[in-house]
Order: C-alpha cells, then structure tokens, then sequence
C-alpha cells in the first residue's frame, strides 16, 4: 500500500473527528488528575489542523511539507502542555520521510516511530512515568516489531494500537513524575493518564484511516 497527501489529509480529517467525539471523557479524565483541558486542547489542536490542511493544494503537497502545517497548526492552536509534544511529533515525522512524494508501510512506521520519539525528546519523559509515552512508545514499538516480521500495515497498526491499549491501561499503577499531575504525587495512583488515553484515539483512527 502507498500512502500519498490525500490519505494523510484524510487520517488528520479522521483522528480530529475521533478527538472531537471524545473530547468531554478527556476533559473529565483531566479533571481527575489535571486540570481539565485535555479534551479542549487536544480538539482545539486537531480541528486546527484540520482547518490548515484543508486549504492545502495536495497535489503539489509533499507529506513533510502537509506534516510540517500540522505541526504549525496544532502549536499555534494548543496552549497546555500536549501542544508541542505534538507539533514535536508532527515535525520529526516531517523530518522522517522528507523528500518522498508518497509513503510505502515502512515508511509510514518509520513516520509514526518518529513522532513517538518526538513526543519523547520533548517532554524528555521516560516510560513510567504516567505520561503520553506510556501509550506512544509501546505502540511504536510493536509497530515496528510487527513490520520487521513482514506484516501488513494495516495488522501493525493494529498491534501498535492494543499496544497503545495496554500502555494506556498500566498509566493507573504508575505515579505522575512528569507534567502538571506530578504535583499529585502518590494521590495520582488508580487513574488513568489523559494525554495516554487520548493517545489511544489518536492511533486508533490513525489505524481506522490507513487500513
Ligand atoms: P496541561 O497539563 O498543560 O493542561 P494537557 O492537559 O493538554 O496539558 O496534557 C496533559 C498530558 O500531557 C498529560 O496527561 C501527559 O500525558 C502529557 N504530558 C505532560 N507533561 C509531559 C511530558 N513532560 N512528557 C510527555 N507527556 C507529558
Ligand atoms: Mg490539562
Ligand atoms: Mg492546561
């Protein structure tokens, strides 16, 4: 399968409205441990770059340049934290497939380790703890674990997605050492993380569009 401007446009088109449906849960999740803007943030985020690709000439669009006006998008639309841990995603997936005109399943897990990497490197937050990484980096992993041993990309998808699950599911036993609900200390153990539960719907319609 190869993936060109269109089908990115469409995955951003589709994680935006998956953002947007679940927009109060994130909120409430946030409001648990945060401060309840989560949901708000990231729909603000993805409805934004919704609205910048949409204006977008993509057939004169190379994917660096579409994932680079994500990037733009989302920073400038995004004041909490989850602002540029994505555009840093955004922008090392750009890096990650600059001077391709469209995308083969490598290079798309190659997009999406990038961006977990991003995310990573931003927040400088290791797995455990009780962040977004605790979702984005098993989930890369095991996309490129599943693409090594010659999957389908829409099966790796789906590996790193349970993977996103589960990593999201573990965020309740860890205590926060990362971010505005580090303050809680050990009050944050027995819920979830908002930015992993929200990166959960972020790779499931990743997987739901690409496959
Ligand atoms: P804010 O805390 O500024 O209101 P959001 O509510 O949008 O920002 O996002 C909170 C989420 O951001 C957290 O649940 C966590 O997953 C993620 N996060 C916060 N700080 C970091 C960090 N340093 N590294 C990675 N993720 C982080
Ligand atoms: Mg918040
Ligand atoms: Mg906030």
């Amino acid at each position: 399968m190869t993936i060109d401007t269109a089908d990115l446009k469409r995955m951003f088109d589709t994680i935006a409205v998956a953002i947007e449906a679940d927009k109060d849960r994130l909120c409430q999740l946030d409001g648990v441990i945060g401060d309840a803007d989560h949901g708000i943030a990231m729909a603000l985020g993805f409805n934004a770059v919704r609205d910048a690709l949409a204006s977008l000439d993509l057939a004169a669009t190379e994917p660096t340049a579409l994932l680079n006006t994500a990037a733009k998008s989302f920073l400038n639309a995004v004041g909490a934290s989850s602002g540029p841990l994505y555009a840093t995603a955004f922008m090392r997936g750009a890096a990650a497939v600059k001077g391709k005109a469209a995308l083969a399943d490598a290079d798309l897990i190659a997009l999406f380790q990038a961006m977990a990497q991003g995310i990573k490197d931003r927040g400088k937050a290791e797995p455990g703890e009780k962040t977004m990484v605790d979702a984005w980096q098993p989930a890369a992993e095991a996309a490129a674990a599943a693409n090594v041993a010659g999957k389908a990309l829409a099966e790796s998808l789906g590996a790193a997605l349970a993977a996103a699950e589960s990593g999201a599911e573990a965020t309740k036993e860890m205590i926060a050492a990362k971010g505005r609900s580090s303050r809680l200390g050990e009050r944050s153990l027995g819920h979830i993380d908002p930015g992993a539960a929200s990166a959960v719907t972020v790779i499931g319609a990743i997987r739901k569009s690409l496959s």
